[in-house]
């Protein structure tokens, strides 16, 4: 039997099976911690900062602690490298084979049920795709094992057809469906609750607690343990969650759908014409009564107009429920029911919320509409589905505390009090990186703010030939800054120029990867998740602090909550949620040892306010600099 020294030692498993391993004291350390509170089946925070190692950190002693485990991640691409790579290296290393499963959302399985109504319908003619599309799926389908459609080459999860053959919470039939014994989803849970370490990612493991699945078992419910990485997004995620969401395409399903069930159970429509003519009919007042605006918007502004509407839409979809409920216990049917009451509630919810408990918000497009319902303080809730559940809870990331406190994160999660662990990454920042601050920037309200930012940034991408990434905190400015690159290098571009929204986002990343030279624009979605290790980035330019837009509905309605709560918004909320979001940016920059690189940090505020010292001490210990001749001798130095 293994015990953790031995594991982590210099010439121990992981040593000897991980070529590069090195031993280092704070993964140890960490791994120690983790299996105490495996152990005692207690809540600890860890924030582990980048090289820690975090990984093998809490895999050791999971597999090492023989307790059925839940590892949730932030996204599918980091199950994938969790399930195909990390797992089974730590098991082969430390001798421990266990019994592993992947589980994905359902919207990854091939339903059968729907896969088979849609083609004896036909209606996947309608799509638009090839035939040839279709055949591979139809080929595939008769053999896979998994049902995953991942599998199936050249199919996009944007495709209309894929939303017509998976199924979601709603649509799914579960124990009534003809096909529950051989369905994928079925199938690829029971696995999971038959393994003894499963990855799952955080919107499947949010949509088990928040709304456990009818007829596929408790998935946390058996668990010893849950870890999850990437902690941070928890917040938002739960909060999501624990609101609600209703769009007019949502709705469209349903009518679609029950139409169809009606049809195929050779009823036909015509019983259930006027209360499906109803609700068709109150979704197209609704959504005329909502006016197009360009992102999201406050119901409360549009409430005048839009709450009769939305009345009448959940009256409507409420005698829809009534009427197919009525129709009698076909399954199909049954779950139409259960949808339309479902709907009806989330609009009736939404109107009637409170200022006091949530913020309401109102999308638009040229389609329909989306509305949402995202409760202050889902850390009671929280908390107490957790309780219901006695495993070990292990919330860990790279970026979880602003200096020391861990408050602004475990608050949020109904977390205060638990125990906390704070390791510092290993990296030798002081050499490895220069943090440069200019001098002379123009206030970030300013008109000018951009084009001054690029007209610094820009001869530092030159002087680093290319590596380099530009972060913006608003696609306003991401456009002007592109625009602003393309002027200054012209037609003959000196290093290729990746901008967000002109590609997809892995498509971009996977040509930065590979060029070594080339210019990243991107907003938010950059700012996190993105490891780019080695020479191809070793410049980050960050535009403006990542302060939250209080132009955004659900900003300031968190806002104007604190502050009735006598509060301080600014440094209970939007100050910590810079800092984190801050470090996040920051941190794209050294992944490890053999890194090198300068941050530049182009807002005047982090010198010119008070707040600017604690975001700057909340950065890793870079060498700090402002004098734009030594940035220029560094990068000279690291260019590659
Ligand atoms: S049980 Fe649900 S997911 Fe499975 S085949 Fe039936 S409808 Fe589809």
């Amino acid at each position: 039997m293994f015990d953790l020294d031995h594991v982590f030692a210099a010439g121990g498993p992981l040593a000897r099976s991980l070529p590069g391993f090195r031993p280092r004291r704070d993964q140890r350390r960490m791994a120690a911690r983790v299996a105490e509170s495996l152990e005692a089946r207690e809540t600890l925070i860890v924030e582990a900062g980048t090289g820690t190692g975090k990984t093998f950190a809490y895999l050791v002693p999971s597999l090492l602690s023989g307790l059925r485990v839940i590892v949730s991640t932030g996204t599918r691409t980091l199950q994938d490298q969790l399930f195909g790579r990390d797992l089974p290296l730590v098991a082969g290393a430390i001798g421990r084979p266990a019994k592993v499963a992947l589980l994905k959302g359902r919207g990854n399985y091939l339903c059968r049920y729907r896969f088979a109504r849609a083609v004896a319908q036909r209606t996947l003619d309608g799509f638009g795709e090839s035939r040839g599309t279709l055949a591979r799926i139809e080929r595939w389908a008769r053999v896979t094992r998994t049902g995953d459609l991942a599998e199936v080459p050249g199919l996009s999860d944007r495709s209309a057809m894929w939303s017509e053959v998976t199924s979601t919470r709603e649509n799914c039939l579960g124990q009534r469906c003809s096909e529950f014994s051989r369905c994928h989803v079925v199938a690829a849970r029971r696995a999971a609750n038959e393994a003894d370490v499963v990855v799952v990612n955080h919107h499947l493991l949010l949509a088990d607690l928040a709304l456990k699945e009818d007829g596929f078992g408790d998935l946390l419910g058996t668990a010893d343990a849950v870890i999850l990485d990437e902690a941070h997004q928890l917040p938002d995620l739960a909060t999501q969650f624990l609101g609600a969401q209703v769009s007019s395409r949502q709705v469209e399903g349903l009518l679609g759908d029950a139409r169809a069930e009606l049809t195929a159970s050779g009823r036909g429509c015509t019983t259930l014409a006027a209360s499906l003519t109803a609700v068709e009919d109150a979704l197209r007042r609704l959504r005329e009564a909502l006016p197009p605006r360009a992102g999201r918007a406050d119901w409360s502004q549009e409430a005048d107009v839009a709450a009769a509407p939305a009345e009448a839409l959940a009256d409507a979809l409420e005698r829809l429920h009534a009427a197919l409920a009525a129709e009698g216990a076909e399954p199909a049917l049954a779950a139409c029911a259960a949808r339309a009451a479902q709907l009806a509630a989330g609009v009736s919810r939404l109107v009637a919320a409170t200022t006091e408990e949530a913020a309401r918000t109102v999308e638009t497009n040229a389609r329909g509409f989306t509305l949402g319902l995202l409760p202050f303080d889902v850390s009671t809730r929280f908390r107490a589905l957790m309780e219901a559940r006695p495993s070990a809870w292990i919330f860990t990331s790279a970026t979880l505390s602003v200096g020391d406190d861990f408050s602004h994160f475990a608050n949020r999660l109904g977390l205060a009090g638990s125990a906390t662990l704070r390791i510092e990454s290993p990296f030798d920042y002081e050499r490895q990186a220069l943090l440069y601050v200019p001098r002379g920037l123009p206030d970030p309200a300013s008109a000018d703010f951009t084009a001054a930012v690029m007209a610094e940034a820009l001869p530092l991408v030159e002087a680093a030939r290319g590596g380099a990434f530009v972060l913006f905190t608003s696609h306003r400015a991401l456009a002007r800054g592109a625009a602003l690159a393309r002027e200054r290098w012209g037609a003959t571009l000196p290093f290729p120029l990746l901008v967000q929204g002109e590609a997809p986002r892995e498509r971009l990343l996977a040509a930065f990867r590979e060029h070594g030279h080339a210019v990243l624009l991107g907003t938010a979605s950059f700012w996190e998740g993105v490891d780019v290790k080695g020479d191809a980035l070793r410049l980050v330019v960050i535009e403006k602090l990542p302060f939250a837009s209080p132009d955004d509905p659900l900003v300031r309605a968190r806002i104007a909550f604190i502050e009735r709560q006598e509060g301080n918004a600014f440094r209970d909320y939007q100050l910590p949620a810079a800092a984190l979001a801050l470090k996040q940016g920051v941190g794209r920059l050294i992944r490890s040892e053999e890194d090198h690189g300068v941050v530049v940090l182009c807002d005047p505020r982090v010198r010119s306010r008070s707040y600017g010292r604690l975001l700057l001490a909340s950065l890793p210990p870079f060498a700090p600099t402002e004098d734009a001749d030594e940035v220029r001798r560094f990068l000279a130095r690291h260019a590659a």
